[in-house]
């Protein structure tokens, strides 16, 4: 499979794992925000795969870019542009590597440069942070998901909705970190690293 098969695949299988697992999202959401997660990012899946069923993409950066764009369009809440600003960056640093690490490393800073979060706020960056680094220096593995999942359940949520919580935010695993994770299994399934 060529490259840009492989990351149509990366983004197909994680549309399926977030639609298979909506009510898991919205269940966490529920708990420390307003339960739509999961709504939010099925509803972004179903869009994007309407839009790769019409376009054939020679050219990685053209395919993140759509799928970027798609979420900011159709998906509501934090997560719509949050995610969107990530795939509209790695469609900007796609165009210089093919390097997943830098691509990926790119999209945390357009999540960061957004939602202004840091390592430690119970957000995305929490599983994307950990999960990147493990990427570059090639040591990624599915226990790295689920550790850095599992680690933002003790954090106390400082940005989003989950942060008018306050330590009430404590115990549960942030949904934009599980929703991450599933991005990250779906990278190890796609067999592009
Ligand atoms: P909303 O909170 O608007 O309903 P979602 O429920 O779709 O949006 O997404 C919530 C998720 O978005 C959170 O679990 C968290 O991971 C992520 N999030 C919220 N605010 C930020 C932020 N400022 N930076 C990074 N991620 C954030
Ligand atoms: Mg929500
Ligand atoms: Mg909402």
């Amino acid at each position: 499979m060529s490259m840009i098969e492989k990351v149509s695949k990366w983004i197909e299988l994680f549309g399926e794992k977030v639609t298979q697992n909506k009510e898991t999202l919205n269940k966490l959401d529920t708990a420390i925000g307003d339960g739509d997660h999961g709504s939010n990012l099925t509803r972004g899946a179903a869009a994007i795969r309407e839009k790769a069923e019409e376009t054939t993409y020679d050219n990685l950066s053209k395919l993140f870019q759509d799928v970027g764009m798609t979420l900011v369009s159709k998906v509501g809440g934090a997560s719509g542009p949050l995610y969107g600003s990530a795939f509209i960056e790695m469609a900007k640093k796609a165009k210089e590597t093919e390097d997943i690490g830098e691509i990926l490393e790119a999209g945390l800073n357009g999540i960061q440069k957004r939602g202004k979060a840091e390592v430690g706020e119970k957000t995305m960056v929490d599983e994307w942070a950990p999960v990147i680094d493990h990427i570059k220096s090639g040591s990624f593995t599915d226990e790295i998901i689920q550790e850095s999942l599992q680690n933002t359940k003790e954090m106390k949520a400082t940005k989003g909705r989950a942060s008018y919580l306050g330590d009430r935010s404590i115990g549960h695993i942030d949904p934009g970190a599980q929703s991450s994770a599933y991005f990250f299994e779906a990278l190890l399934d796609s067999g592009v690293l």
